[in-house]
């Protein structure tokens, strides 16, 4: 598991014990009287730990936790997960160079960015041409999409569902199989890309075909894994081809969201009452290695 989580607090108050002098935690002294075991001379060492005593809990916290999971929450967990912040103005995300997303402005978590330049890259150099067409979205922009079709002004997978469904529950329904509800899209975590087409006939041509069976056989090896595959069991999002997912961050990412995300986080939208049923089934609808 390269990425852990930096929030747990039992390990924060661990660290935090053992920063507390003890009785004879003193430095050694031997017949001479100097600290032999101490990295620092004797009097700093006495100084020092007074002052670590004095430093909030958060400093003392982020300095005993793993580097590599400090990176996992770029920002505050919960606005992260949710989609409350802006990419373009956030720590850890870049936006993607214009080989990867032509004129468009996209961004993603660095990490993820770079994996996805070698990911092209390399397939470039075997033929086949992949482009981002959707990367990162704040929780504003799921709201407008999912909104639009919610209310009928635009169309989902070419229907009008506010007119195929007139109950809010089955309209949820039908919308959740191809549409996220805000806060709840994997592509506010900066993981996520949609690459060359969402149009499944693309997907079906001999171009989209040779490219998927490019990334099939070769995108795990930049840590990208498809998240919404056909065959799976349960409730979900429908086989996505297009969809891809940068796992050595989203995998951990979304064992968090169960621990930052409840019920009364999903709010602010249309239908909300009613995915607030439901909303777990979806956001675990994945492939199963993301989970
Ligand atoms: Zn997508």
């Amino acid at each position: 598991m390269p990425f852990g989580s930096a929030q747990d607090k039992s390990q924060g108050d661990g660290d935090r014990r053992n920063l507390k002098p003890e009785k004879g935690l003193g430095p050694p002294r031997g017949r001479d009287g100097q600290g032999r075991h101490c990295r620092l001379p004797t009097a700093n060492c006495q100084l020092l730990l007074p002052l670590l005593l004095l430093l909030p809990l958060p400093l003392l916290l982020a300095a005993s936790a793993p580097a590599d999971s400090t990176s996992l929450f770029p920002l505050e967990p919960r606005a992260y997960l949710l989609g409350h912040f802006h990419p373009d103005t956030s720590a850890g995300f870049v936006r993607l160079p214009e080989r990867l997303s032509g004129e468009q402005r996209h961004w993603l978590r660095a990490e993820a960015a770079r994996d996805l330049e070698r990911l092209v890259a390399a397939a470039e150099a075997q033929g086949v041409w992949l482009y981002v067409v959707s990367a990162t979205r704040t929780h504003n922009r799921q709201r407008a999409l999912w909104e639009a079709r919610f209310d009928g002004s635009r169309t989902s997978m070419g229907r009008n569902l506010l007119e195929l469904f007139p109950d809010e529950g089955q309209r949820c329904r039908a919308l959740m199989r191809y549409s996220a509800p805000p806060g709840l899209s994997r592509h506010h975590w900066g993981t996520d890309v949609d690459l060359n087409s969402l149009s499944m006939a693309y997907w079906e041509s001999p171009a989209g075909r040779k490219a998927l069976d490019w990334l099939e056989a070769q995108a795990g090896e930049y840590g990208y894994v498809m998240a919404y595959p056909a065959g799976r069991r349960g409730a979900g999002p429908s086989y996505e081809p297009w969809h891809w997912s940068y796992q050595p961050l989203s995998q951990p990412l979304l064992r968090d969201f169960q621990r930052y995300v409840t019920d009364s986080e999903i709010k602010g939208f249309s239908g909300a009452e009613q995915v607030r049923l439901d909303w777990r089934k979806f956001v675990f609808g994945v492939n199963e290695s993301l989970k």
